[in-house]
């Protein structure tokens, strides 16, 4: 049986080889819970991937909404109508979603609400590693950090019973290594909800977030989480972990914890630690006897000085003198995520004993350096070629190229470098149309399909209002590509594999009042240069859709339908140019001992190469497959 089914069927006290964000799929099922929509962004994405596939079959309503802010308005609903209710997304996700967020907490929960957001630190795929336990405080929800998965998993089940007892969403943050980490878990029961239906029942005071409402709503909430606060001092999920050493006592949460454990073991060192699963509102009362009876605080967490904060203002109200360290004097760092040389570096300071971080075994300088490239046959490399030529044919100098959040960023390396700008989603049009007012350059922005839909689509409006001079290049790649291939608007199937109405993005960017729209297919470079060069002759907002599947959607496809195929060079014809080396830059074509072939293995006979846009010489040809 295959993973996937295992979650759905594993009974109590089976043990699963979970990652975090399986082990939390796990959790959802044994919570009840019967509503779950996101918008997909790593490193939430492997808990979509597993409800898209048992969601129906669990009895739960799933979807992937358009962007995060609606993600929260359907799961809010859920919730309001009497059902156990999950949102999950990436930590800037929250930023999207914060508008209806900040007043779902107002509004309160009926039925368990809780509200994941998965922190990046070290930014391993995201723009920034904001600390999203910050929104905690800003919104005044309890907020829940498992350590690994099978804390993930069980803490689930806690924050649903906060949720409830209170009326109040939880926020439940995990990081990139809770998330990504993978261990043994233990299930429990999944109880039977099938015979749950929601029912709304109208209470003005408390849903319709007016004014003359919100005014008590707010004192409301504050006594909630005041209540909450005494509650977190009987939590078992904040742990004390005893090792009968009174003068040294470490404070922290998350996965900080295992990285802290890590360092401690290490360097054999005793520690009593303080292991808070409850963040916000912290247990005061306990955290106050574990500083009492303690002659050195030390506070390890990753990103802000969020706890250290609350600890030394708890100090300082009660009196106490302490030496309390951590970030704030310098000790660690505010920056990235830790590991244990980062953890013990700090102690080592702290504490007095010798540490220095162990060179890499392995001096990895003279490498030749390898930057991130687009995939093999990824149609975005046959668009920016295509724009990157109609630029030069048009002699046009000083073009700004505002980006966005896809695969396509890749295009801000060499060979292409064409991304000036990038900051959220949707963000390049606004920039762009910005730029058009405040200078006189040509303005060229790239927004992905799923981006389009996310956020992108108010800034076309503005746009046209405006009366921008820009170019847009939609990439439309048939799927939201880089956190997995998650279906978006623009295809004809919904999150749970059914057939679904498909957006056409032509027909909305015509009716926001675009009048010069045109359709390409990248693989076609003749036509694809032309409509560029069209574009960027008109002196309004002119949009180009570069339409064609991902190309790792389209491998699988050829390969199922048996149509896959590979091209390869001819020797006798090829000059060595160079010109599908660096100016078009194709993984698959390398050099091998002054000659340039075509890697069969890497090669997804895309056939853009053999182009005579890219090989003059018609050098290129495609491999005739051997008959079986
Ligand atoms: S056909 Fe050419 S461009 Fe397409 S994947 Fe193969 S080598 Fe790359
Ligand atoms: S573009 Fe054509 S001729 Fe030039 S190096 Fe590549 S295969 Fe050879």
């Amino acid at each position: 049986m295959n993973l996937i089914n295992q979650i759905l069927t594993g009974k109590a006290g089976e043990r699963l080889f979970l990652l975090g964000n399986e082990a939390i799929s796990r959790g959802l099922l044994e919570a009840g819970v019967k509503v779950a929509t996101t918008y997909p962004g790593t490193p939430s994405s492997e808990i979509g991937d597993v409800l898209s596939q048992i969601a129906k079959r669990a009895g739960m309503y799933f979807e992937f909404s358009v962007n995060e802010k609606v993600a929260i308005e359907m799961a809010f609903s859920g919730s309001v109508s009497g059902l156990r209710s999950f949102v999950f997304m990436k930590h800037v996700g929250l930023n999207v979603a914060s508008d209806s967020f900040m007043s779902t907490v107002y509004s309160g929960a009926k039925a368990g609400f809780v509200i994941m957001s998965a922190d990046d630190p070290s930014m391993f795929s995201s723009q920034n590693e904001q600390d999203n336990r910050e929104y905690s405080k800003l919104a005044h929800v309890p907020m829940i950090e498992p350590s690994n998965p099978q804390e993930a998993k069980d803490f689930l089940k806690t924050a649903y019973e906060i949720s409830e007892k209170f009326s109040i969403p939880v926020l439940f943050r995990t990081t990139t290594r809770v998330s990504h980490q993978r261990s043994t878990v233990e299930l429990s029961g999944i109880p039977d909800t099938s015979g749950m239906k929601g029912m709304f029942v109208y209470d003005k005071g408390s849903y319709v977030d007016l004014p003359s409402n919100s005014y008590s709503l707010k004192e409301r909430l504050v006594k909630k989480m005041r209540e909450i606060e005494k509650f977190s001092n009987t939590l078992g999920i904040n742990k004390l972990i005893e090792n009968g050493a009174n003068d040294v006592g470490i404070i922290t949460s998350g996965e900080a914890y295992n990285t802290l454990m890590d360092s401690l073991n290490e360097n054999n060192l005793r520690a009593d630690v303080f292991k808070i699963g409850m963040t916000n509102p912290l247990p005061s009362s306990v955290l106050f006897n574990f500083l009492n009876s303690h002659e050195r605080i030390i506070v390890v967490e990753e990103l802000d000085d969020f706890l250290e904060e609350s600890v030394r203002a708890l100090a300082q109200e009660n009196g106490l003198s302490k030496n309390i360290n951590g970030k704030m004097d310098g000790y660690f760092p505010y920056s990235h995520e830790y590991n244990s040389d980062v953890v013990s570096l700090g102690l080592s300071k702290i504490l007095g004993f010798d540490f220095k971080i162990p060179q890499p075994m392995v001096e990895i300088s003279d490498l030749p350096k390898r930057l991130p490239v687009l995939c093999p046959g990824c149609p975005h490399r046959a668009t920016f070629y295509a724009v990157k030529r109609a630029v030069k044919m048009a002699k046009l100098e000083n073009v700004i190229y505002p980006s966005d959040i896809g695969c396509y960023s890749l295009g801000s390396y060499p060979p292409f470098e064409m991304a000036d700008t990038m900051l959220a989603m949707g963000a390049s049009v606004g920039v762009a149309t910005g730029l058009a007012k405040t200078t006189d350059q040509r303005i060229i922005s790239f927004i992905g399909d799923s981006t389009f839909f996310h956020s992108g689509i108010p800034a076309i409006i503005d746009a046209v209002r405006n009366k921008s001079v820009m170019t847009l290049i939609v990439l439309d790649n048939r799927t939201t590509a880089m956190t997995g291939q998650q279906p978006n608007p623009g295809v004809p199937i919904d999150g749970v594999g059914e057939l679904s109405y498909e957006e056409s993005i032509e027909n909305i960017v015509r009716s926001l009042g675009v009048e010069n729209v045109v359709t390409v297919d990248p693989y076609d470079l003749k036509s694809t240069l032309l409509a560029v060069s069209s574009a960027l002759r008109y002196e309004g907002i002119s949009v180009v859709i570069a339409k064609r599947e991902c190309a790792i959607l389209r491998d699988n496809r050829m390969r199922r339908e048996k149509t896959w195929k590979t091209f390869e060079i001819d020797q006798d014809k090829c000059t060595k140019c160079m010109r599908c080396v660096t100016t078009f830059s194709c993984p698959a074509i390398y050099m091998d001992e002054g000659s340039v072939k075509i890697n069969p293995t890497l090669c997804d006979g895309c056939g853009v190469c053999a182009e005579p846009y890219v090989c003059p010489y018609r050098a290129i040809k495609e491999v005739v497959p051997v008959a079986d």
